[in-house]
């Protein structure tokens, strides 16, 4: 998505996926959200800053975050631009380069799940992030922890269990686990603090952490002891400033994670994890993690260290492939 902010463009992207499997957004809800309710709700509008485009949504539409997310987003990038300054640096980033984790999904040949994470050690990744669901999780885990007893390891469910799994959940313990991610569903708060309580392993939440005030509640039952920040889940980079607070008051590390984005959410998402309280490694993943040709110039690269650079260019410090943009795109809306 491209924003005209005062005759300064700014980029941002959405996140929703295709079908309403993450979140309940789709591509489709956020595209008839935006046509309909947040565009107009800013387009024509004076505001003085990328922070009050988040206000400016919320009263155009309930919910709907990854979609206000890509307009919010867009918005900081035009203010670091007009400013001359990076994303990173408009958003009081610290860090130069930020540690790269990777995320693997289910795979049902265990050796070619070990092949994969083998190739992704090999690449110099901080942290190796496996999906795991009750019915595929100790032997996966095991195999793999038996192969590389020393990488920084880390599941995620998705919150695939249930209240019933808890004995399960707890087995995990078992695989010197950096923390267990979202084991349960997003609104079972209480049931996350009762299951944290049990656990020696810190469990991370990421679909629960919807807003600034889910955090807080989150963070005042003990639910978690690390959070996982996605700013197209947050609404934008605003509310994900607030959670990055609210946790380094709290003691709690954070990390940035990943929606399989393109170049240009990734470049975001880079900034974001430049933000002192993100601690651990991110799943801001090189471009050629996930395409064979990114969209923007120059793309993501893994250096030796396992990091990735965070942009210093304005904005957010790459360019779009304008050419192999227009080659992949699909259809072009414009909306004043
Ligand atoms: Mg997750």
């Amino acid at each position: 998505m491209r924003l005209d902010a005062g005759g300064v463009e700014g980029a941002g992207e959405c996140v929703a996926g295709e079908a309403p499997f993450y979140s309940a957004e789709t591509v489709d809800t956020a595209r008839h959200v935006i046509e309909r309710y947040l565009a107009p709700a800013v387009l024509g509008t004076p505001l003085e800053s990328p922070d009050r485009v988040g206000p400016a949504l919320a009263h155009a539409a309930k919910g709907h975050r990854m979609a206000k997310a890509a307009l919010e987003m867009a918005a900081w990038d035009a203010r670091a631009r007009a400013e001359g300054v990076s994303l990173a640096e408009a958003l009081g980033g610290v860090r130069a380069r930020v540690p790269a984790g990777v995320s693997i999904g289910i795979h049902d040949d265990i050796q070619a799940l070990i092949d994969r994470v083998s190739g992704f050690v090999d690449e110099g990744y901080r942290r190796v992030k496996l999906k795991v669901a009750p019915d595929r999780d100790l032997e996966v885990v095991r195999a793999v922890r038996l192969k590389f007893p020393h990488i920084a390891l880390t599941v995620d469910a998705n919150a695939a269990y249930s209240g019933r799994d808890l004995d399960r959940i707890r087995a995990l313990e078992d695989f010197d686990l950096d923390f267990i991610e979202q084991p349960l569903p997003a609104d079972a708060l209480l049931l996350h603090a009762d299951l944290q309580d049990r656990l020696e392993t810190p469990i991370c939440l990421d679909e629960s952490i919807t807003s600034p005030d889910r955090c807080r509640d989150a963070l005042g039952v003990a639910a978690c002891r690390v959070v996982n920040i996605k700013p197209g889940r947050l609404a934008g980079h605003g509310p994900s400033r607030v959670v990055h607070d609210l946790c380094a008051g709290a003691g709690v590390p954070v990390w940035c994670g990943g929606m399989l984005e393109s170049g240009i959410g990734r470049a975001h998402n880079v900034a974001l994890a430049s933000l002192p309280n993100m601690r651990l490694p991110g799943d801001t993943s090189a471009s050629d993690r996930y395409w064979e040709r990114d969209v923007v110039d120059p793309p993501f690269t893994l250096n030796a260290d396992g990091t990735v650079d965070v942009p210093t260019g304005a904005g957010i410090g790459v360019d779009v492939d304008e050419e192999f943009l227009a080659f992949v795109m699909e259809e072009e809306v414009t909306l004043t």
